[in-house]
């Protein structure tokens, strides 16, 4: 038989401290939760071996026990270690068999994976998937089709892999107000970007190093242009906020723009550049753009490289790994840090959701619905304040920095620090600002490129995580 649907299994939002009255199961009993995955990749692979491997302790843990019903692929004939009728080209017929109850969706893109999350909500069975892009722009959808048919929709890997950051917004942080996430989510980046820091090498270069040790795929577009550090911003920022944030609202910039010499001059200010999935509460302050509407409070979510001081938290995340700090009003700051990607930490995160799925199912309770009452309008980038790093070719000669620093008067952006560095053709000014929004410096970078004394602004990078 399969695993009961009727309502009051999963009505309540509370485990009762036992299987529910009508499901069918009983402490112990041999009534199986029939599990489909589909897809069997980096993540399908490690997924199918903990349920076979650890099949035991998740009963224990579950009360009932998990039995893999099938596997979707694209490719039958491939040898995966399993046993081959288990597989299936057929995911959507996989999906509907009567007796599964759960199915895991680690097969990636948005179709068919849309299509056959939305059939498993709908006929009431679990869905647990770590697909964040489908996620970014889809949550709505597929939230309102859980709810509908008071099913679960888990999803702790779609963001920074093992590490449990998800649910501690979901849940944890419940009863807190959120304002700000700061997230290193993406590995992929931050391995090149170490990689530079450390050796010296261009970007171009470590690019093809990170290739060759397979942590950057053959077309990286997704991972250096931030498309997939996007994605999980705007999944990070729906649940601190209680908004629905999708792909589109995040203003996005990759890494491919970076070079060696934006690094040296980061490492002679004390800072190393990060790409940082940034989510900020904009409060509506007296004379604030946001009291226009409302006096509602904004959000800012945005990825992009930036510089940080070396004595940030964040600064020391290296490699592949990921990193996201949390900041709430009551709670403080938060920092979560881990694998956020590779088969078996990812599989670790979708099998946390696995058995909270099926405890689900055996006692009766169910997965948090979408929260997205708050509906905090997202402030454009160019309302959005920043610290600016400006690199400029410059003449050698008196009057230039009198010159490069009227422009950045003329526009409101006031200058912290300026360096000069080199000579003759060499010539260089590094200038360091206050707090100034993207618009205004976008002016003065326009003006400063007019200038007869100004050879090339060879680099802007954003400045993050300083205290002014
Ligand atoms: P993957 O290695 O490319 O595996 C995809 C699997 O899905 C393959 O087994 C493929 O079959 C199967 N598949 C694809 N389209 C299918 C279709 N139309 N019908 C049936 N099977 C289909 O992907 P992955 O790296 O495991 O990632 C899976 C998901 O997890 C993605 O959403 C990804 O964003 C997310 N994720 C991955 C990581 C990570 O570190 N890899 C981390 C966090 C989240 P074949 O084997 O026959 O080709």
């Amino acid at each position: 038989m399969t695993a009961s649907r009727s309502d009051s299994m999963r009505g309540g939002g509370r485990e009762t401290g036992g299987p529910a009255a009508d499901s069918g199961f009983r402490f112990g009993s041999d009534h199986p939760i029939g599990v489909a995955v589909l897809g069997m990749g980096n993540v399908g692979t490690e997924v199918v071996r903990i349920i076979q491997e650890q099949s035991q302790d998740l009963r224990q843990r579950v009360g009932a026990p998990l039995v893999l019903r099938g596997v979707a692929v694209r490719r039958i004939d491939v040898d995966r270690g399993i046993d081959p009728e288990l597989l299936t080209t057929d995911a959507h017929a996989l999906v509907t068999r009567d007796d599964v109850d759960l199915v895991v969706e680690v097969m990636g893109g948005i179709d068919p994976a849309r299509a056959l999350i939305g059939t498993a909500l709908t006929a009431g069975k679990s869905v647990v998937t770590a697909n964040k892009a489908l996620l970014a722009d889809y949550t709505g959808e597929l939230a309102a089709a859980a709810a509908r048919s008071r099913a679960d929709l888990y999803f702790e890997a779609a963001v920074a892999g093992a590490i449990p950051v998800v649910r501690p917004l979901i849940q944890s942080l419940s009863g807190d107000r959120v304002n700000r996430v700061v997230g290193i989510v993406n590995g992929t980046t931050n391995f090149i970007l170490s990689a530079m820091d450390e050796t010296g090498a261009d970007y171009e270069m470590t690019l093809k190093e990170a290739t060759r040790l397979g942590y950057a795929e053959a077309d990286p577009t997704a991972d250096v242009e931030g498309f997939d550090a996007a994605a999980k911003a705007a999944i990070l920022a729906s649940l601190a906020f209680h908004t629905r944030v999708t792909a589109a609202d995040v203003y996005r910039e990759g890494i491919s723009r970076i070079t060696s010499e934006d690094l040296e001059t980061a490492a002679a200010l004390g800072c190393t550049v990060k790409l940082l999935a940034i989510c900020e509460r904009v409060p509506a302050g007296p004379g604030e753009p946001g009291s226009a509407q409302g006096g509602k409070d904004r959000i800012s979510v945005r990825v992009y490289p930036a510089l940080i001081p070396r004595k940030h938290p964040l600064s020391s995340v290296n490699g592949a790994f990921n990193a996201v700090v949390v900041e709430a009003e009551n709670a403080g700051r938060l920092m979560f840090y881990g694998q956020g990607a590779g088969g078996a930490p990812t599989a670790s995160a979708v099998m946390g959701d696995v058995v909270m799925a099926a405890r689900n199912k055996f006692f009766g309770g169910r997965a948090p619905g979408e929260s997205v009452y708050a509906e905090l309008p997202i402030a454009p980038i160019g309302d959005t304040p920043t610290r600016y790093h400006v690199n400029l070719k410059v003449a050698d000669r008196t009057g230039v920095l009198q010159a490069v620093a009227g422009e950045f008067a003329q526009h409101g952006v006031s200058i912290s620090t300026v360096r000069q560095e080199g000579q003759d053709e060499g010539a260089r000014l590094v200038v360091v600002t206050h707090h100034a929004t993207e618009s205004a410096l976008a002016d003065t970078v326009a003006a400063l490129a007019e200038l007869e004394s100004v050879t090339s602004v060879t680099s802007v990078v954003r400045l993050e995580g300083t205290e002014e």
